[in-house]
């Protein structure tokens, strides 16, 4: 059986070596079944001089290296995709580059896979994370929120740290939608999944491309991706605001008609405009976000643009001479 391992990577010079290093290293304890790797290191367009690190790797271990180069940023998502692509494997497992994630792990999702047949994924999640209070406040209201509106159930905390069977790889390479948000494909694929504890550890060198923005955007995609709920809502308020309309229209013809009222002045009219304008606007920049998305898929333009495959030979079978000379 054989292994791939896709490694998105966005300016991680300083890390390639050690990972690769790390991850030979703790495939030692793997199981005999698996007889080859092969590590598809995707460079998603990175400044710094991972692609030279890249080329370097792939000159000493070209039986089992690949690498992918964009020809741009694409994106960690277009990242795992291209990976996903090319890999070959019985198994699958989309790792981070920077260490965070153990390779041990993988040993013991790839156990868990072949002790239980039934099984087809193994997610690792994490149960606590060094990050603040705040953060982890959103990510629940996050998840809240959006395994309430959508019909799929997203597991609170998993992660793109997963090992799974060709058949899960296959079914995800059939979703070439082009706002991905993994979290939600995973879930809405289905498959037996099962989730394994873990602890991200620090980041072995660089920093992390998230920030609090990214992160906003993101959840928006994936709300956007997996539930039309924001458009019912949309529709339900202004069906409320058109009733209510109605209602205040027979009070405003009944003051005047019947108690000689005037209609109300001034500020009525100027806070009424605002709010249904506000309202509106509001409103039609939800519809607006559907729509944009469909506007760009409809261009069908590629998901990612490779500049350049440098491709594993065939041979791909990992012996202990190759050990000795990391
Ligand atoms: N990554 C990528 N493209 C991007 C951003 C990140 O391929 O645009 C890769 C990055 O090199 C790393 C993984 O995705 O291997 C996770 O990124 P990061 O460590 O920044 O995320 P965090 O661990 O903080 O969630
Ligand atoms: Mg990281």
């Amino acid at each position: 059986m054989k292994l791939s391992l896709i490694i998105p990577c966005y300016n991680e010079q300083d890390n390639i070596f050690p990972f690769f290093k790390e991850t030979v290293t703790a495939f030692q304890e793997m199981p005999k079944d698996i007889k080859s790797f092969e590590f598809i290191f995707v460079n998603d367009g990175s400044t710094d001089s991972t692609s030279q690190k890249l080329k370097e790797l792939y000159s000493s271990y070209p039986n089992y290296v690949s690498v992918v180069e964009f020809s741009r940023n694409f994106g960690k998502e277009a990242a795992m995709y291209a990976g996903l692509r090319h890999a070959t494997g019985d198994f699958v497992t989309i790792i981070d580059a920077d260490l965070q994630q153990r390779p041990e792990i993988v040993v013991n999702m790839v156990n868990h896979l072949l002790e239980n047949e039934t099984c087809d994924m193994v997610a690792a999640y994490q149960d606590e994370r060094r990050e603040s209070k705040f953060m982890s406040f959103m990510k629940k209201c996050f998840y809240k929120c959006i395994n309430k509106t959508s019909d799929i159930e997203f597991f609170q905390g998993a992660s793109d740290f997963r090992t799974f069977r060709r058949c899960v790889c296959d079914a995800i390479l059939n979703l070439p939608e082009y706002y991905r948000f993994s979290k939600g494909i995973f879930a809405w694929i289905g498959f037996n999944t099962y989730y394994l504890p873990y602890m991200a550890e620090k980041r072995h060198s660089g920093e992390s491309k998230w920030s609090f923005f990214k992160f906003v955007k993101y959840a928006l995609d994936g709300i956007i991706a997996f539930t039309t709920l924001p458009l019912r809502i949309a529709t339900g308020v202004g069906f409320f605001t058109f009733l209510v309309s109605i209602l205040y229209m027979f009070v405003v013809i009944i003051q005047k008609l019947f108690f000689g009222v005037d209609v109300p002045g001034y500020a009525t009219i100027v806070v009424l405009i605002l709010f249904l304008g506000g309202l509106q606007l509001l409103l039609l920049g939800v519809v607006g976000e559907y729509l944009a998305r469909t506007y760009i898929q409809g261009k069908n333009r590629p998901i990612y643009i490779e500049k350049n495959v440098l491709k594993a030979k065939e041979k791909m079978i990992y012996n202990e001479e190759d050990n000795q000379s990391l």
